[in-house]
């Protein structure tokens, strides 16, 4: 029983992001590691299937959320690290001792809760520590790390495999918090060094940042969006990547409109003209955005039409005026079709938003297909 909405995942390109990340940043023997972040569910791509294609396509270190995101990578048969981005003070931290996992440290009271665990267990546990140089969420603050660090790190328990920060403005070429923000980490890198802190790797590059800056790079990038064939629309073009993701659907109705009627919810947008429209089988809660309707385009036999009228939780309605488009043909909502394309960069400049938003947002009902390329079904192809 499959719903005729689903989502395609080409696994081979999001090893080919993989691929093309790695090579830009000086390929595996360039020294750059590249934390391949899955978080999110893998961007809305299924975080096992596209963990596990990554590490098969060579990945050292991957990164999610938090730890339960950690946990279901490792029951999904996960070997390699797994970093976790969240702050840990109020979360449940067994999953990190017994699904190994490597926590970061960005507050004092999450450094408080691994250590007293870890001697609770008897045990060490490597971590990174997170350094806020600007971003104000989370991680110790730049300018008084002499005072918070040693007070946090005091005693055993904690070894400090890395240290990071995170930018806030790597998509604003304008921006000076960028250069500011690279300033701050190294000052802080050197204060660390002078409190005995010599951590074997530093990391600071999201996707735009280690486009736009290769002193960005450090010891190791940290890229999510671009694995998923996604560029950061300044950067647009700057690698070679394919979208993985193709979000397809059936048209299940096709039918007349006259002059002066309206389409869905609110009946707004009266058509001027006699009108066919089709139905599809995708709303809302498949992720799609209200705020499509009217604006958003999908490809239907190789064309682009309009969605029109209003974007419900279960169905859009598409003019198809002028098309031979009957029930069954296929619609493609995200991606491409016959040479024509719907990128999750376009869709979110449409509404306003980034082309993360996009990719995450597809709905849990979607049942994800992946497709290890050469039609081998996938369950074949990655056991080990
Ligand atoms: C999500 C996230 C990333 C990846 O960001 P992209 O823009 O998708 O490359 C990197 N680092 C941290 C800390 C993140 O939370």
């Amino acid at each position: 029983m499959v719903r005729p909405t689903y989502a395609q995942i080409d696994l081979d390109a999001i090893r080919a992001n993989f691929r093309s990340v790695l090579s830009h940043v000086g390929g595996p023997s360039g020294g750059v590691e590249v934390i391949a972040v899955v978080k999110a569910n893998g961007y809305g791509h299924g975080a096992v299937p596209v963990a596990r294609a990554l590490e098969a396509a060579g990945a050292t270190m991957l990164a999610c959320a938090d730890i339960e995101e950690g946990v279901e990578l490792r029951r999904g048969g996960v070997h390699i690290p797994i970093l976790v981005f969240g702050a840990l003070s109020v979360s449940d931290l067994d999953g990190v001792f017994s699904h190994e996992l490597t926590p970061t440290i960005s507050s004092p009271f999450a450094a408080r809760a691994l250590r007293a665990e870890a001697s609770r267990r008897g045990t060490r546990i490597r971590c990174h520590l997170k350094i806020d140089t600007g971003m104000n969420r989370l991680g110790f603050r730049y300018d008084n790390l002499a005072d918070t660090v040693p007070m946090a790190l005091a005693g055993a328990g904690l070894d400090i495999d890395a240290v990071y920060t995170h930018f806030a403005t790597a998509e604003d070429l304008a921006h000076p918090l960028f250069d500011t923000q690279r300033e701050r980490f190294d000052a802080a890198l050197g204060t660390l060094a002078e409190l005995g802190i010599r951590p074997r790797r530093r990391h600071a590059g999201n996707s735009a940042a280690l486009l736009r800056d290769h002193a960005t790079w450090f010891d190791a990038v940290r890229p999510g969006l671009l694995l998923y064939g996604v560029a950061p629309p300044v950067w647009s073009g700057r690698l070679s990547l394919k979208p993985a993701m193709t979000l397809h659907s059936r048209v299940v109705a096709v039918k007349g409109m006259r002059a002066g009627e309206t389409a869905g919810y609110g009946a707004r947008d009266a058509v001027t003209r006699p009108t066919t429209i089709a139905v599809v089988p995708a709303g809302y809660a498949d992720g799609l955005d209200v705020r499509l309707a009217g604006r958003g385009s999908v490809l239907v036999r190789g064309r682009r039409v309009p969605i029109v009228g209003s974007v419900c939780m279960d169905s859009i309605t598409i003019d198809v005026t002028g098309l031979d488009v009957s029930p069954g043909d296929e619609v493609v909502l995200l991606g491409s079709q016959s040479g024509g394309m719907i990128g999750a960069d376009e869709v979110a400049a449409t509404i306003g938003t980034v082309p993360h938003e996009i990719l995450c947002r597809t709905g849990s009902r979607i049942v994800r297909s992946y497709d290890a390329g050469g039609g081998a079904p996938e369950s074949d192809a990655e056991t080990p």
